[in-house]
C-alpha cells in the first residue's frame, strides 16, 4: 500500500503536536477524541478496548469513553450506554484505559447523570430532575415518558456523592482525565437552565445559583481525584450564548466566567445531538465555531471543541486564532483512527475522512455498536480482527475480477488489493462510485464522494489492481477472462412496486409517467406538477424532492410514515429535512398511501383509516423498494459447467447486489468479501461477554442510609 513514510510533515502542523497540559496530566498532542457514543456498553468490554485503542495506537492524544452512567437512577436503556457502578464496571473500564496507555495516549471517562432526560426503563427509579420537568426532544425513544421527581437537598447530595464515588472508580479503573458532564439535556445543564430550573432555593433563579450544582460536581470530582485526574467540564453553550448576560455578552459568557477556575478542562459544544453531530447535508466543517469562539477568552485553562474537523489546516486555524487549545474529534477518529499520525507523517491524502453521514450516530440510536461508512473495520477490531490500516495478506493470492465498482466494488478492490490478490475491477459507467455518482450531485450530498475518492486514491497508487470503465461484463467476458474468483458488485434497481395497508410492497405502479430514482439518476426528469411518493424513508425521497423542487418542479411529497424521510430522524437530519421541504414550499403529506394515478389525478388512501383523497399531478416518482441487480449472478449460475471448465472457484454477490441497504452496508460488505474470500461468507465472529471477575455487588440502598 501507498505509505511513504519518507515523507516529512510541513511545519505547518507542527503545532499540533505540541503536548497539552490538563490539571495534573499531559496529554501528548492535541489530537483529542471526545467523548462519544460507541454503542458498546460493559457488556462488550473487549470490543470496546479494542475500537478505542485503535484511535490511540492512530495517534489520538487522548481517548475518552462515551456517557458512563454514576448511579442507577442515570438509565439510558436501550440505548446502549456504560456505567461506572460497581467493581465489575472498573475491571471493565480498566481494559480500555490499559489498552490506551500502551500506546501513550490519556484516557477520559466521561461521568454522566441524564436527570430528567432519562426514562429508567431498566432501573424503574424515578427520573431526578431540579424542578420536575421532564425533556421531550424531537428524537428518538423519548415515549411513555414519566414525569421526572422534583430533587430535594438529599437527592443533590445524592447525585453529587455519586459523582464522586464514580470520579474514585474512574481513578481506580485507570483513567486520567473525568468529566463533569452539563450538557444535552443531562441534569447539569437541567440546572443552567431557567426553564428547567425553577427552583427557589439557593440552586434556582439568578445565574449565580444555577451554576452551583455544575460547580458542586466540580468540587466534588477534585476532590475525589483531582491530584492525579485532569477534571473537565463539558458544557453545551447554544441556548445560554442566545441569552443576554447581565455584564457579559451572554448567560453563556457569565457561567464560564463563574467556572473558569474550576476545571481543567473545557469541553464545550452545542446542545442536541441535530446541531452537535449535524449531518453534512446540511451543515459545514467547525459549525460550532460562532458559538464557542469566546470560551478561550475567558478562562487560561484549555479548551477541546469539535466540528467534524477532517483538514490539518482547519485544525491549525483554530489553534492559531485561539479558538481551540485541542481539536476535539468524534467522527473524525472513528472514519479515521490513524488521522493524527497521518498527518505527522504528511500523508495527508491518506486520510479517510468522515462524510458527515451520521451513520455512526444511527447505530447509538439503534441500540447497536457503532458502524461508520466510511471505516468498515469500526466495531470490528476485536470480533472479527479487523484493523483500519493493516489486513492480512492473502495464503493463496489469486487472481479475483470484481464486476461494479460503486462503494462495495470500490473497498472490495482496495481490501483485496491490499492483502495481494491481482484484481480487475471493472464499471460499465463512465466514471466510478456506483449510485454515488449520482447522488452525490444532490442538494447537500456532495462530500459523500469522500467514499470513491478516498477509494480511487488508494487504488490508482497500487500495482497488483486494473480498473476499466465502460466495460459492461456479461457471462462470456467473465469465462474468458477465467478469474480464481469473480465478485459480483453490481448494485441494486429502484422498482415502481407500491405499498398496501400491511405496511409491505405490493405491485408495480404502470403507467408511463411513473418514475423511479434511478429515471431522474438517468436525466429523464418527471413533467410536474409531480408526487414523490416515499416508502423507503432513508434521505432519497426528501432529497429527490429538494432536487425537483430546486428545478422548479411543483412537487408534493407522500409518504404512510409519519413524517418526512422518517428515517433519518436516526441520522439527526430529520428536523432539517422537514425544514428544507418547507422552504422549498413542498406540500408534505403523511400516514398516505398512493394507490392509483391515472396521468391526471393520483388517489391516496389513508394508512389507518382507509379514506380517500384525490389530488392532481402529472407524473409520479415512486421511491420505493430496491430490488438487487441480478441478471449476471443468474446468467453464470445457468451456466455453472462453463464456469467450472474456466477454473473459477467462488462466485460471491455484495453490496446492493446482495441486499440492498445504505452505503454503509454496501463497503462493509465488500470488506467482509475481502477479508473472506475463499472461506465461508459471513463467518461467525468473536463474541464478547461481560466482565465477571467479582461476585455481582448487592448494598440496598436502604441499608446504606
Ligand atoms: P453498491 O452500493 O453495492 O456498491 P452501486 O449501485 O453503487 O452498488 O454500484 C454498482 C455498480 O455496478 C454501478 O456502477 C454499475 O454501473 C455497475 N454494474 C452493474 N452491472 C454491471 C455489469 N454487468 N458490468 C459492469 N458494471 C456493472
Ligand atoms: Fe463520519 Fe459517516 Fe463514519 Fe459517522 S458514519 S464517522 S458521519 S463517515
Amino acid at each position: 500500500m501507498g505509505t511513504r513514510f519518507g515523507m516529512k510533515r510541513d511545519p505547518r502542523y507542527d503545532v499540533l503536536f505540541e503536548p497539552v497540559k490538563i490539571g495534573p496530566v499531559t496529554a501528548p498532542n492535541r489530537f483529542y477524541q471526545v467523548p462519544h457514543a460507541s454503542g458498546m456498553t460493559n457488556a462488550l468490554p473487549r470490543v470496546r478496548a479494542a475500537f478505542r485503542e485503535t484511535k490511540a495506537e492512530g495517534g489520538w492524544g487522548v481517548i475518552c469513553t462515551g456517557a458512563c452512567s454514576t448511579d442507577p437512577s442515570s438509565d439510558d436503556s436501550p440505548l446502549p450506554f456504560a456505567t461506572m457502578w460497581d467493581t465489575n464496571d472498573i475491571r471493565a473500564h480498566a481494559m480500555m484505559t490499559e489498552a490506551v496507555h500502551r500506546h501513550g495516549s490519556l484516557a477520559g471517562v466521561e461521568l454522566w447523570h441524564g436527570g430528567a432526560s432519562v426514562m429508567n426503563r431498566t432501573s424503574r427509579i424515578p427520573p431526578l430532575s431540579p424542578s420536575g420537568i421532564p425533556w421531550m426532544a424531537t428524537h428518538v425513544g423519548f415515549m411513555g415518558n414519566a414525569r421526572p421527581k422534583t430533587m430535594d437537598k438529599s437527592d443533590i447530595r445524592d447525585v453529587l456523592r455519586w459523582q464522586a464515588e464514580g470520579a474514585r472508580k474512574s481513578r481506580t479503573a485507570g483513567f486520567d482525565i473525568v468529566y463533569v458532564y452539563a450538557g444535552m439535556g443531562y441534569l447539569g445543564y437541567e440546572f443552567l437552565l431557567p426553564e428547567y430550573n425553577h427552583r427557589t432555593d439557593e440552586y434556582g433563579g439568578s445565574l449565580e445559583n444555577r451554576v452551583r450544582f455544575v460547580r458542586e460536581l466540580l468540587d466534588v470530582t477534585r476532590d475525589a481525584v483531582g491530584k492525579d485526574c485532569g477534571v473537565a467540564l463539558r458544557i453545551s453553550l447554544e441556548e445560554l450564548r442566545g441569552r443576554p448576560g447581565r455584564h457579559q455578552p451572554s448567560e453563556a459568557h457569565e457561567v464560564i466566567e463563574l467556572l473558569a477556575d474550576y476545571a481543567d478542562l473545557f469541553d464545550v459544544k452545542m446542545d442536541s445531538s441535530p446541531t452537535d453531530c449535524s449531518a453534512s447535508r446540511f451543515t459545514g466543517e467547525g459549525s460550532h465555531e460562532p458559538v464557542i469562539d469566546f470560551v478561550k477568552s475567558l478562562t487560561k485553562k484549555p479548551v477541546v471543541g469539535v466540528g467534524r474537523f477532517t483538514s490539518p489546516d482547519t485544525m491549525v486555524s483554530q489553534i492559531r486564532r485561539g479558538v481551540l487549545d485541542l481539536i476535539g474529534g468524534a467522527r473524525p477518529s472513528i472514519a479515521d483512527p490513524f488521522l493524527p499520525v497521518k498527518i505527522k507523517e504528511g500523508r495527508h491524502d491518506e486520510i479517510r475522512e468522515c462524510i458527515g453521514c451520521n451513520i455512526c450516530i444511527s447505530s447509538w440510536h439503534d441500540g447497536v455498536p457503532v458502524r461508520c461508512t466510511q471505516n468498515p473495520t469500526a466495531g470490528e477490531e476485536w470480533r472479527r480482527g479487523w484493523h483500519p490500516e493493516r489486513v492480512d495478506a492473502a495464503k493463496k493470492p489469486g487472481k479475483v475480477l470484481i464486476v461494479g465498482g460503486g462503494p462495495a466494488g470500490l473497498e472490495c478492490a482496495l481490501t483485496l488489493g491490499r492483502r495481494g490478490h491481482e484484481v480487475t475491477l471493472a464499471d460499465k459507467g463512465t466514471s466510478f462510485g456506483g449510485r454515488l455518482t449520482f447522488e452525490t450531485r444532490l442538494p447537500g450530498l456532495s462530500t459523500w464522494n469522500r467514499v470513491a475518492e478516498y477509494r480511487l486514491g488508494r487504488l490508482n497508487e497500487m500495482t497488483n489492481v486494473s480498473m476499466y470503465l465502460e466495460s459492461d461484463i456479461g457471462v462470456d467476458e467473465i469465462i474468458d477472462l477465467a478469474p480464481d474468483h469473480v465478485v459480483l458488485a453490481t448494485g441494486a434497481r429502484w422498482t415502481r412496486m407500491l405499498y398496501s395497508s400491511m405496511e409491505i410492497p405490493v405491485g408495480e405502479l404502470d403507467h408511463p409517467r411513473v418514475y423511479t430514482p434511478d429515471d431522474i439518476a438517468a436525466g429523464r426528469l418527471p413533467e410536474g406538477p409531480t408526487l414523490v411518493f416515499d416508502f423507503d424513508n432513508y434521505y432519497m425521497g426528501g432529497v429527490l424532492t429538494e432536487y425537483l423542487a430546486q428545478q422548479g418542479n411543483e412537487v408534493t411529497y407522500v409518504t404512510p410514515a409519519g413524517q418526512a424521510s422518517a428515517w433519518t430522524i436516526m441520522t439527526n437530519e430529520l428536523p432539517l429535512v422537514h425544514r428544507a421541504l418547507a422552504r422549498r414550499n413542498v406540500r408534505v403529506t403523511t400516514l398516505h398511501m398512493l394507490t392509483a394515478f391515472d396521468g391526471a389525478m393520483a388517489t391516496l388512501t389513508h394508512l389507518f383509516t382507509g379514506e380517500t383523497f384525490r389530488i392532481k399531478c402529472r407524473s409520479v416518482l415512486v421511491v420505493g423498494l430496491r430490488m438487487p441487480r441480478n441478471e449476471l449472478f443468474e446468467a453464470l449460475t445457468a451456466r455453472s459447467e462453463d464456469v467450472s471448465a474456466a477454473g473459477i472457484k467462488s462466485i460471491r454477490r455484495i453490496g446492493d447486489g446482495l441486499a440492498p441497504g445504505a452505503i454503509a452496508h454496501a463497503v462493509h460488505s465488500g470488506h467482509t468479501c475481502a477479508q473472506e474470500l475463499g472461506g465461508r461468507q459471513y463467518a461467525p465472529y468473536r463474541r464478547d461477554t461481560p466482565i465477571v471477575d467479582a461476585e455481582p455487588e448487592f448494598k440496598s440502598r436502604a441499608a446504606a442510609e
